[in-house]
């Protein structure tokens, strides 16, 4: 779809400006959106006492173990891992976000055309990037493939 925007003026360029954005996407249509997952990773404590069992027997009885009081492992963010979610719906509402130059890149901001889907609320809801969504399944399936073995081929070299 093409939006035009007619930006009135702009005080830094002492212009006016004109935008054409082509999205990728229409209204109405079904595209399929991938997300990510973090992994976890349970990290044991190598406790001396009760091997990380957290429990110890004395006189044939079971009590917490009192060196790491039974907290035998905590949880660590592993790796994140792409999926294809089940929220596939129509779109809905297309919001084309730019920033001013002087902002644009700094403390995360993109300029980014962000999609909202049917099945994950119009108006307010889910904000889909336009890269994380495809036109159908296999597409989709195909990307997260190819994002999770970028991840470990990254893993792998630090
Ligand atoms: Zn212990």
């Amino acid at each position: 779809m093409k939006i035009n925007i007619n930006f009135p003026f702009d005080n830094e360029r002492k212009e006016e400006i004109y935008m054409d954005i082509k999205t990728k996407y229409n209204f109405g249509e079904l595209v399929y959106p991938i997300s990510y997952k973090t992994e976890e990773i349970k990290v044991f404590h190598n406790c001396p006492l009760c091997k990380d069992k957290g429990l110890v027997m004395l006189n044939n009885q079971e009590y917490t173990c009192p060196e790491c009081r039974g907290y035998t492992y905590h949880i660590e963010d592993g790796d994140i891992e792409w999926y294809v979610t089940k929220d596939q719906g129509k779109i809905g509402r297309i919001g084309v976000e730019f920033y001013a130059s002087k902002y644009e890149g700094k403390y995360g901001n993109e300029s980014t055309i962000k999609y909202m889907l049917d099945s994950t609320g119009i108006g307010s809801g889910t904000l889909w990037k336009e890269e994380d969504l495809f036109l159908s399944l296999e597409e989709a399936q195909a990307e997260c493939e190819k994002r999770n073995i970028e991840i470990k081929n990254n893993n792998m070299k630090s």
